[in-house]
């Protein structure tokens, strides 16, 4: 049967019939599937030497020659393995519409378990992660910094014994607390870039600045930026232009120009997005959400620019999840990723899944 008789026919079906249809054609068939662009190297030893090799559900699938793998173009991205991807149309859909549906209400919409929908969240951000990092070229950045409690948030047997005691401990850690994660912000005056960066534990160093600001973000930017003493001392020390602002308004009364009006904003919108709009986030997915919250501030921008609309941001989310080759090791890694941040920061005797992470605080 060709296809023009397969459409010919369905034409003349009852609307019972034509329902049932599409929706086997829906349940068949994911988006992303027209984003798929033709492979060119094997996913698993990058070997060039593949060959076409039949379809699976209307995918075209490849083997490796070397390695003799069978791979598609979801193999090696976060898609990989991912069952009842269709129900991923509607899940972009609802990601571009930069509203932050609740777990639970996204699961129920998709008739999906919440556990899974989590999954997809995260998934979908660890792909973008190490996109569309912003570059601030020659011009006025203002810079600041906030915290944020680390979070062992969903993870059970945290060990806390007095849950009382626990909350009254938590409310008492100050910013250059160890059991804080500190978070870099800069916002681009000219190009209203923003960056979110988390940095370090405890209190910021001049290797802490050295190592966000000699990144290749940074092009001959000035800084404005609040008396903090390392960052006087590093800015000098660095040769980088610096301008200071004092008081409660957060403006310079010699230039009116030097203030942080613009970062301060975002610090606290973002917050309000961590920790109350998400009630809170567990520390080892706090990259993922930072990019949520990048995302959804670009995309305002680009709307309210009218760059795009609202089809193509759902199509450019689609891209980069095909394209995407590092989200995957991302997402598997969000907790090794996370001890990592520990050790680096000079903590080791708790975070893994042995130990009780407050425990000893606790007892205390
Ligand atoms: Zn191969």
């Amino acid at each position: 049967m060709t296809f023009e008789t397969i459409k010919e026919s369905s034409l003349e079906l009852p609307v019972k019939d034509k329902i049932e249809l599409i929706g086997v054609l829906k349940s068949s068939y994911s988006r992303f599937d027209e984003h798929a662009t033709e492979v060119s190297a094997c996913p698993v030893c990058y070997s060039e030497r593949i060959v076409k090799n039949g379809t699976r559900k209307g995918v075209q699938k490849y083997v490796c020659k070397d390695c003799k793998k069978n791979f598609n173009y979801k193999t090696n991205t976060v898609l990989s393995k991912v069952q009842k991807l269709n129900q991923w149309n509607e899940f972009v859909e609802d990601f571009v519409s930069l509203n932050i549906t609740p777990i639970k209400a996204l699961s129920q919409k998709l008739n999906l378990s919440e556990q899974t929908v989590f999954n997809w969240r995260h998934k979908l951000l660890s792909a973008m992660v190490l996109k569309t990092n912003p570059v601030f070229i020659k011009e006025p950045v203002e810079f600041d910094e906030t915290f944020l409690r680390i979070s062992r948030k969903g993870r059970r047997n945290l060990g806390i014994a007095d849950k009382h005691k626990y909350r009254r401990w938590r409310k008492s850690l100050t910013g250059d607390s160890y059991n804080n994660v500190k978070v870099f912000f800069a916002a681009g005056r000219n190009s209203k870039q923003l960056d979110i960066c988390q940095s370090h534990t405890g209190r910021t160093t001049v290797i802490d600045m050295k190592n966000y600001f000699t990144s290749d973000k940074f092009k001959n930017p000035t800084i404005y930026s609040d008396a903090h003493i390392t960052y006087k001392s590093f800015f000098k020390d660095a040769n980088i232009p610096h301008e200071i602002f004092k008081g409660k308004d957060h403006i310079s009364p010699l230039n009116k120009e030097v203030h942080n009006q613009a970062v301060n904003a975002f610090i606290r919108n973002f917050k309000y997005f961590v920790n109350e709009h998400l009630r809170g986030v567990s520390t080892k997915y706090l990259p993922f959400y930072i990019k949520w919250y990048q995302f959804i501030n670009d995309s305002k921008e680009q709307v309210f620019k009218k760059d795009i609309l609202k089809f193509n941001l759902a199509d450019k989310v689609c891209n980069t999840m095909v394209e995407d080759r590092s989200g995957l090791e991302l997402y598997r890694q969000s907790e090794t990723g996370f001890l990592r941040f520990l050790n680096n920061n000079g903590r080791t005797n708790y975070g893994n899944c042995k130990h009780h992470y407050y425990a000893d605080k606790i007892a205390a």
